[in-house]
């Protein structure tokens, strides 16, 4: 190998060597919790890139949050000088929404569709389920939407889906009346984002061929846990069934670990594993043993817990690093003291052994469990912050902010119209939308589209509110997302509002965040920069052959030229691209968790053991080791919820490095009610030898007082909770006008694109491969557009 590899594979062991330099083939990881899988694929990566072996473009790599994505992004570039805008690194559902939005028209979507989280969707099936007096008793709207999402993760749309009685049929019904909502109105929630771009490989064969030419690498990491849609989305992209035998193109790695599989209640088949190799014929399977991440005792633990599992792959982890120190197990009086307990730990290694804040988390494996640990975390002044709680994109200030900014985009989106047509209050009551729904019901069209068939006041009251976000719509052409949203801000009478209310406050605070979570937004992500598409026929003609060596297969596809970057999320056909407001909605859909993550702060880190996946701590606190709560009542009846509770806390004890603490309590206040407990079953698995039993100090119930009103409140400080800090955007964009612009274009000058014709340039923006113009075409309106993919000329 070149002599510049070395440091990348130096510390490496040999099973991951060997897995890091794979030759071109499938291949399986299978491996134990911080054995290095993650490790091993970003550096796989970087070696591929280093060698030649592969191009940024034909890499595509599937992590399980945001969260990791951008961590691999970001050691893939401490590695090497790469271009990371080629890659496809991301979620499944951050790729699927980039291919649909390339491919739209393909998809059947208009460009710039918006998606729903999981509130949205529940209030568009209440709504349906009102407008087709679907009696709510008997179909819970909760209910629907998880059908709905499972029919889909199954890849069943409503006429696949076996319907034997009344009931299953009215329910299938409403999943189709669903369908045609959604798409009436341009807007996809997250399981549709998925089988609709699955079906968009599947029938558009140049659309995959270009797709499978293309990824001659495909790198799926936390494989357990991927669904039966995922899989088939992989082997689109990854090949073709011919004569009934299943060919690959590029190469598959995946990486799992089957004692982590912990989303069998989201559709996670573990099965996968075994099919994959079976169908994909893998030759090659690697296991890593070495565990690099926690010391002896806490590994002793997770080993002994998880040998209780039956019907496991099998693989064992050792560990090189000492016993340290033992586990520690603290039996409380009450959540409260429980709570108590941790705090005064948690500033006993800050203080004593110098633990980072933000290297210690506390687990927990039902988010009821929160309040009272931010209660007394709160009270005591220790900083802290809690993942995929009150998520700053879904409180409700933002999301009546974001309704607004959706209406600019698209009028009739029919949820953020009913969302704040009458917010803040402009006497449009229950009855009239109710007129109004009925109106646009019978005229088979939107709730905007509607407005002029409400007669009288209230119609009028309808008409002042489409004519503001018209008005609005109209003076921000053209402007920077911040301006467009203070404009909103102001002109919706949301601030207003909020000025005259009691707690109203905290609420304009976080509305002024997210102009700061916009303007981040544009700098630093530079506006959907990781969101690359190609126009086809750039890629055609591009490939040739791998140079044949470090025994790699010579006939890999490589592409021999760098990847254009094309900002935003461009129209592999027109070269169109969303614009910057509607590229921001989809960023604060796709990402509504993770923004509190990438806080510079010094924060202790509260989450679910299922948000800890994938992660590490130097100290870890797995409160509630109680019956009932871990193992979860709902999972104790069956062998298999039993076995998935235990892979649970499997995964939560691997998350820890140096110090590993649990705790239980003999009553605690869940749901309203003092349940008195019995000590986990968890504890009688783990090895005697490696826990410490400590007495607990005090037990009164009187010794701490809980805190009502803090249920919102984050001690981390105001101004800097969801690390949208003043100096990320010190420097604004430079004005394109200014930056002596290669493209020759101006604003007001004509333009002729091949597919739409003449225009005018209302607007330009970013330089060089960014660089980006608006453009008001006469027949086919208001566009975005890639310079570097759209050829404009002058007329
Ligand atoms: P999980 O199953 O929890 O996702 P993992 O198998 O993906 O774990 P990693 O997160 O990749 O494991 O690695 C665990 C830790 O061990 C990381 O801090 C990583 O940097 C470190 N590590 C991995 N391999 C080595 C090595 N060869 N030498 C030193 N440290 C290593
Ligand atoms: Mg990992």
């Amino acid at each position: 190998a070149p002599a510049q590899t070395a440091p990348l594979l130096a510390h490496l062991n040999a099973e991951q060597l060997a897995a890091v330099t794979l030759p071109a083939g499938h291949a399986l990881i299978l491996a134990g919790a911080g054995s290095g899988k993650t490790r091993v694929l970003t550096t796989r990566i970087a070696w591929l890139l280093q060698n030649g072996l592969a191009t940024p473009g034909g890499i595509l790599a599937v992590t399980f949050t945001n969260k990791a994505a951008k961590e691999m992004v970001a050691r893939l570039t401490a590695m090497l000088p790469v271009n990371v805008r080629g890659m496809w690194i991301g979620t499944f559902h951050g790729l699927c929404n980039r291919l649909l939005r390339a491919h739209h028209k393909a998809a059947g979507l208009p460009q710039a569709f918006q998606i729903l989280d999981t509130q949205d969707q529940l209030s568009a099936i209440k709504r349906l389920c009102k407008q087709f007096n679907v009696d709510e008793e008997r179909f819970p709207p909760k209910q629907l939407a998880y059908f709905i999402a499972g029919c889909k993760e199954e890849g069943m749309r409503p006429r696949d889906v076996p319907a034997h009685d009344a009931d299953s049929r009215r329910k299938v019904e409403i999943y189709q009346l669903y369908e045609e909502q959604c798409q009436r109105e341009g807007v996809v929630d997250f399981g549709e984002l998925m089988l609709r771009s699955y079906e968009l490989l599947r029938d558009n064969d140049p659309i995959r061929a270009h797709y499978q030419r293309r990824f001659a690498h495909i790198l799926v990491d936390e494989f357990q846990d991927t669904n039966k849609l995922q899989y088939q989305w992989l082997k689109q992209l990854a090949g073709d069934v011919v004569d009934g035998r299943f060919e690959a193109h590029g190469s598959v790695i995946a990486v799992g670990d089957d004692d982590q599989s912990i989303y069998a209640f989201r559709g996670a088949r573990v099965g996968n594993m075994t099919d994959f190799v079976r169908e994909f014929d893998v030759q090659r399977q690697i296991k890593l043993e070495q565990n690099y991440r926690s010391y002896s005792n806490i590994l002793d633990s997770a080993n002994a817990l998880i040998s209780h599992n039956s019907r496991r792959l099998g693989k064992n982890l050792r560990t090189t690093q000492g016993p340290g120190e033992p586990v520690r197990v603290y039996e409380a009086a009450s959540d409260f003291a429980e709570a108590q307990w941790m705090v005064d730990e948690i500033r006993q290694l800050v203080k004593n052994d110098g633990f980072e804040r933000r290297e210690i988390a506390v687990l927990y494996r039902s988010n009821a469990q929160s309040r009272v640990i931010e209660t007394a975390l709160f009270n005591a002044a220790v900083p802290y912050r809690v993942y995929g709680g009150l998520r700053f994109f879904e409180r409700a200030e933002i999301k009546h902010a974001l309704a607004y900014l959706r209406l600019l985009e698209n009028p009739h989106d029919d949820t953020s119209f009913l969302r704040v047509v009458n917010f803040p209050p402009r006497g449009i009551g229950a009855r009239t939308i109710e007129v109004l729904q009925d109106a646009a019901k019978s005229a088979g069209c939107s709730l905007h589209d509607a407005v002029s068939a409400v007669p009288g006041k209230a119609g009028a009251n309808l008409g002042a509110f489409v004519a503001l976000v018209q008005v609005l719509r109209e003076q921000t052409q053209g402007h920077t997302l911040r301006v467009i949203i203070e404009q909103m801000l102001e002109s919706s009478g949301l601030v207003e509002h909020f000025r005259t209310e009691k707690e109203g406050a905290d609420r304009i605070e976080n509305l002024q965040e997210l102009v700061n979570a916009a303007e981040s937004f544009v700098t630093q992500e530079g506006f959907g920069r990781d969101a690359v598409a190609l126009p086809l026929d750039e890629q055609r003609g591009t490939l040739t052959q791998s140079p044949a060596s470090q025994g790699l297969d010579p006939n890999a596809p490589v592409l021999d030229t760098p990847l254009p970057a094309a900002p935003g999320i461009v129209d592999a056909d027109t070269g169109e691209t969303l614009s910057p407001l509607a590229a921001f909605l989809t960023h604060a859909a796709l990402e509504a968790g993770d923004n509190q993550a990438q806080a510079g702060q010094d924060a202790v880190q509260l989450m679910t053991v299922h948000a800890s996946k994938g992660l590490e701590f130097d100290g870890v606190f797995i409160g509630g080791m109680e019956e009932g709560l871990f193992p979860h009542e709902n999972a104790m009846s069956d062998r298999d919820g039993l076995e998935e509770e235990r892979r649970l806390m499997y995964v939560a004890i691997t998350r820890a490095r140096k110090r590993l603490y649990l705790s239980h309590s003999q009553t605690r206040l869940l749901h309203g009610q003092t349940r008195y407990n019995v000590k986990s079953r968890f504890f009688d698995e783990l090895p005697e030898e490696a826990l410490k039993w400590i007495t607990p100090k005090q037990q009164g119930f009187g010794s701490f007082a809980p805190h009502s009103g803090a249920g919102g409140a984050y001690g981390a400080g105001a101004g800097s909770r969801f690390g949208f800090k003043a100096e990320t955007f010190a420097s604004p964009p430079v004005p394109a006008q200014k930056a002596a612009p290669s493209h020759g274009l101006r604003v007001g000058i004509a333009v002729f694109h091949t597919k739409f014709g003449e225009g005018k340039v209302l607007a330009l923006e970013g330089t060089g491969d960014d660089a980006r113009a608006q453009v008001s075409f006469p027949r086919h309106g208001t566009k975005w557009l890639a310079l570097s993919v759209a050829k404009l000329t002058v007329v």
